[in-house]
């Protein structure tokens, strides 16, 4: 068979970050509380109750449209979708049909043979959040499942692009991408349980498409991509074919499955939402500044800091990522900033990552002390990674947290000899480290040298002593004897 090309096209819901919701003025702060605590007549969908639009969230969605290049259309509109759910009363939900809010846009996404690519958005609509089931026991085979309306009516946009990806490594970076757009615009914050969500479009070119649902979790995409694409593989190397269907994604199994359901368009009876005017935003559209966004930032990281394209990609693919190498490299930006950008995209995402760990965690200053330290040779590169563990370690148990020069003295990791920044980064060229501590003791002790030339044995013993607390205890002790004694004899001594 030939070359297999896969075609993927994503569908994005965001929570857009307001401070209330769509319709109403219920908070959107409701996770650290007790299910059906933040809701309202509106959002409950009981009867009489009217929505009232919320100017923040359309806002925000704007400035997403204006971000992704996207026209705002001069009039869009709500539209109900009905259709029955537990997780929405109402039985319909207030979304944007045949008038989005904005259309044609794009997102540059690094390709896979590493140029820029970019990605078209078909369409950005605005729309409320349904509530939240939560399964007693598995999806399958639960007892019962309970409803929590604190999400019904959270303002999402949905952003719907292109079959323009053609691997699951595409998708992940169009999601990273536009994630971190998202988060430089100020609208949507993706620490936040069940921010995004996606459903997915996937075909082998020639075959029917399949749709991949209710991928909850951003780490879940490219998984349940390379799921479907096999399934699909498979089904066409054995000579059979892709059936046009609607699969969910199981996220604990990794595997997506046929859904029972299979709803068409027709089915939800779309309309015009009664209660709601359409809107004509573009002259507000037209207002609204844009701030500095992820392209413009790496340009600007490898013209201001001098770096590399994949360390200022790395670090400006996250807004806290990019903030946080602002702040370290903030006293001493020509210094600071090439052992911070190596340090921070080549060593700390990844000890973050093991820890499932926020860079919000990480002391700014306390990075800054390591990276001192390590520029002016006082510890190893070896030992800054064990000093990094504590540090990261203290915060994430909560101790009381030290400092890196602190940390460095309880794990005696002081190196022996200060070396200047050059050497400290090619340990090789450091001159042998005991030869330099004999010369000091030396230097130091002339009166034990002047006892061990008189025939003192007490005095050799002494140097070695010397040596031993010069080094750490770092050097073998039989070397030390050898080089020692090596030394004496040239001096004659
Ligand atoms: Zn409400």
């Amino acid at each position: 068979m030939a070359e297999e090309q896969v075609i993927v096209g994503l569908e994005v819901h965001c929570q857009l970050d307001t401070k209330s919701k769509l319709f109403c003025g219920c908070s959107t702060d409701y996770r650290s509380d007790g299910p059906n605590t933040h809701v309202c007549p509106v959002c409950l969908g009981l009867p009489g109750a009217m929505p009232v639009l919320n100017k923040r969230s359309i806002e925000y969605a704007m400035r997403v449209a204006k971000a992704l290049n996207c026209s705002v259309l001069t009039e869009s509109e709500f539209s109900r979708k009905n259709y029955f759910y537990p997780d929405l009363d109402k039985a319909y939900q207030i979304t944007q049909y045949d008038k989005p809010l904005a259309e044609g846009g794009y997102l540059e996404i690094e390709s896979d043979e590493g140029g820029e690519k970019r990605i078209r958005i078909t369409r950005i609509h605005v729309e409320e959040d349904p509530g939240r089931l939560v399964h007693m026991g598995t999806t399958e085979r639960g007892k019962y499942s309970l409803v929590d309306y604190n999400r019904a009516g959270i303002p999402l946009i949905e952003i719907v692009s292109e079959p323009d990806m053609r691997s699951p490594k595409e998708a992940r970076k169009f999601l990273n991408k536009l994630r971190a757009t998202l988060e430089y615009l100020s609208v949507f914050d993706s620490e936040k349980e069940g921010s995004l969500r996606v459903d997915a479009n996937i075909s082998i070119k020639g075959s029917e498409r399949v749709e991949v649902k209710n991928i909850s979790s951003y780490k879940g995409v490219e998984k349940a991509l390379l799921f479907e694409i096999t399934r699909q593989k498979s089904l066409l190397r054995r000579g059979q074919k892709v059936d046009r269907e609607t699969r969910h994604y199981l996220e604990a199994r990794g595997v997506t499955q046929s859904s029972r359901s299979k709803e068409q368009e027709h089915d939800y009876r779309y309309f015009p939402e009664p209660d709601l005017r359409p809107l004509h935003v573009q002259a507000w559209v037209d207002g609204i500044v844009l701030p500095e966004l992820p392209d413009a930032r790496r340009e600007r990281f490898i013209a201001q800091y001098g770096c590399s394209l994949n360390h200022a990609r790395t670090l400006t693919g996250e807004l806290r990522l990019a903030n946080f190498f602002e702040k370290v490299v903030a006293a001493d930006p020509k210094g600071l900033a090439p052992p911070a950008a190596t340090w921070i995209a080549d060593t700390l995402i990844g000890e973050l990552n093991y820890r499932n760990m926020s860079i919000d965690a990480v002391d700014a200053d306390g990075f800054t002390e390591l990276l001192t330290l390590l520029r002016q040779g006082t510890i190893t590169d070896k030992s800054g990674i064990e000093v990094l563990r504590v540090m990261l370690d203290q915060r994430l148990n909560k101790q009381s947290c030290e400092t890196p020069a602190v940390i460095v003295e309880r794990l005696n990791v002081r190196k022996v000899i200060s070396v200047s920044l050059e050497q400290s980064l090619s340990a090789s060229i450091v001159p042998n480290p005991i030869l330099t501590a004999i010369t000091e003791v030396l230097t130091e002790q002339p009166g034990a040298t002047e006892d061990f030339r008189k025939g003192k044995k007490g005095a050799f013993n002494f140097l070695i002593g010397q040596l031993m607390k010069k080094t750490r205890g770092c050097a073998d002790p039989a070397e030390l004897n050898r080089l020692l004694k090596e030394e004496l004899t040239k001096k004659g001594v």
